[in-house]
């Protein structure tokens, strides 16, 4: 028998969110992003849940192949673009909208002998200073595309550094609205924190918005709000058993170094989940673990295959109880994912994207 390690993506849970950023953002149409084989839930086992989608946005082009595979023939937007000449071959044949950020792009365009003129998004760097031409070279790169026989149409966008903060969207968003202001072409702008936080305003100014995180059910700006206070739900859930029951007297450790002393009698449940699955490692005595949909907290540190919990809350658990990592419980109690990454100093984002190769997963409804 396998070990009893499993994850869950919910499809119906997927298409939820994906109406939530909708209704954030109305006037908008919605890429789905799916970079990172969509935020590791496998663009396969995503896309049934996110087929309500007007696009999808990714930046590998082997998953642009495999979204086309998936017999989608509607918008795919490579985020990074082209990194080599060959790759606008494949955007010919694949009728793949890409990113035009930097003038090497543009040369590489001006060389692609092409029959289908091609739509590109010409991004701006309007503050995040990662990808893109600044304000003042905007317009120079704007004309050059717009005299390519290559190019058929420029849409232009920008992202946001700071949506999910106090910083807010202002500032870049003024500085991508004066430089745009008299040019044509559909706009994108915004990501998850940016759809949630100032959907009516980015609504208006955005004919498509680029949500990721938040189509996979993890708040873009926890703690400040949680993926409840948001109206999302999870969208994986990492799921095992526990295998091994230990009961402990005072001042008996727990795992390697002996982080944990027990300062009591104390029953604890082992659990086939480790940092080899893609659980955190930093996770430390405290974390929340569901057993039987009820909370209880990890104890001592995550070793490679398993990790122990306090079993105080659930005297009746033992060998062979479910327990939740993340996600959602067979009795429907949620463990945000959101939590396990703070408690690991990390963001969901990292969490899902790390879930071990080696742990089955299935897709529900
Ligand atoms: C990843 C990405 C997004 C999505 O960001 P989330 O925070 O996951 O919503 C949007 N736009 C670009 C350019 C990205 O790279």
């Amino acid at each position: 028998m396998p070990r009893p390690i499993l994850s869950t993506i919910h499809t119906a849970a997927l298409g939820h969110n994906l109406a939530r950023v909708r209704a954030a953002a109305p006037d908008a149409r919605v890429w789905a992003v799916v970079k990172a084989n969509a935020y590791g839930h496998g663009i396969e086992r995503a896309f049934e849940g996110l087929r309500g989608a007007d696009g999808f946005a990714l930046l590998d082009l082997d998953e642009a192949r495999r979204m086309r595979a998936l017999d989608w023939r509607g918008p795919i937007l490579l985020l990074e673009g082209c990194f080599e000449l060959r790759d606008l071959e494949l955007c010919s044949r694949l009728g793949l909208w890409h990113t035009v950020h930097c003038d090497e792009q543009i040369d590489m365009l001006a060389t692609h002998k092409t029959q289908l003129p091609h739509r590109v998004f010409l991004k701006m760097n309007s503050g995040m200073n990662r990808l893109g031409f600044t304000p003042a070279r905007y317009r120079a790169a704007w004309t050059r595309l717009n005299a390519l026989p290559q190019v058929e149409e420029i849409s232009l966008m920008t992202h946001f550094s700071d949506a999910d903060g106090t910083k807010g969207i202002a500032a870049q968003l003024q500085a991508f609205e004066a430089a745009t202001h008299d040019l044509p072409g559909e706009r994108t702008l915004s990501n998850s924190a940016a759809a949630l936080r100032h959907g009516a305003a980015i609504g208006e100014k955005s004919d498509w918005v680029r949500p990721g995180i938040a189509v996979y059910g993890s708040s873009p700006d926890f703690p400040e709000h949680s993926a409840t206070d948001w109206g999302l739900l999870p969208t994986m859930t990492l799921a095992s058993k526990i295998i091994g029951v230990q009961n402990l007297v005072a001042g008996d450790t727990v795992g390697y170094g002996s982080s944990f002393t027990a300062d009591g009698p104390l029953r604890i449940g082992v659990l086939a989940c480790g940092y080899a699955d893609g659980y955190p490692r930093h996770c430390t005595t405290g974390t929340p673990v569901l057993v039987g949909g009820v909370r209880c907290r990890m104890v001592g540190r995550v070793s490679m295959d398993m990790l122990t919990v306090d079993l105080t809350p659930v005297p009746e658990a033992g060998i062979g109880s479910d327990v939740t990592l993340w996600g959602q419980s067979a009795t429907g109690v949620v463990l945000s994912i959101d939590e396990i990454a703070r408690a690991a100093g990390t963001v969901g984002y990292e969490l899902m994207c790390a879930l071990a190769l080696r742990v089955p997963v299935v897709v529900t409804d």
